[in-house]
């Protein structure tokens, strides 16, 4: 299945200049939902997966999905201000300017081993910051998982010597 004629391209959006990639024709159909589902387990392997840690708010479709497949646990990341619990933050550099992602505290015991999804990586940052936090509670990131890598933004190289898949690539 030829995964790419589900996600189309929007110019200017959020902001001009920028083309964004819409997974929802891809979410809205059943078959491609299930085949990407499919091509994800299928990159992380046979290795045990304790959590799998989805990000704010394109993470969460697919995270929790594979979660259950992977009888694992879900932990979300946040953006600023959502999480109720005791919790960690990280702030990254953007562009311009600074953002932050928490976490819940004792989402993730020391030692467990870690798969992190989100859907699309572009420069990197929420991925960088999201590992961040796992490290800082002691998570092993098993893998970083993206349904989109956009090569161009050179995110990849951010996440240093994490291992990380992407299924598409732009
Ligand atoms: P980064 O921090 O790597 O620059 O940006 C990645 C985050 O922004 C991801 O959480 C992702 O959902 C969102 N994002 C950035 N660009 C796109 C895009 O073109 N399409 C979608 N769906 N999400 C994007």
């Amino acid at each position: 299945m030829d995964l790419k004629t589900f996600i189309r391209d929007i110019d200017n959006f959020p902001k001009e200049g920028v083309v964004f990639k819409d997974i929802t024709p891809l979410l809205a159909n059943a078959q491609a939902m299930q085949y990407t589902l499919d091509k994800l387990l299928e990159m992380v392997g046979d290795v045990p997966i304790d959590k799998v840690v989805g990000m704010e708010s394109r993470g969460f479709f697919f995270a929790p999905l594979l979660a259950q497949k992977l009888n694992a646990g879900f932990v979300p990341v946040r953006k600023p201000n959502k999480l109720p619990a005791a919790k960690t933050s990280q702030t990254y550099d953007l562009e311009y300017g600074t953002d932050t992602l928490e976490i819940h505290s004792d989402a993730i015991l020391a030692g467990e081993k870690i798969l992190v999804h989100d859907d699309v990586l572009a420069t990197g940052g929420t991925a960088k910051a999201t590992c961040d936090l796992i490290k800082r509670l002691g998570g092993e990131i098993v893998q970083c998982n993206f349904l989109i890598e956009l090569d161009f933004l050179n995110g990849r190289h951010k996440l240093g010597d994490i291992p990380m898949r992407a299924l598409l690539n732009y």
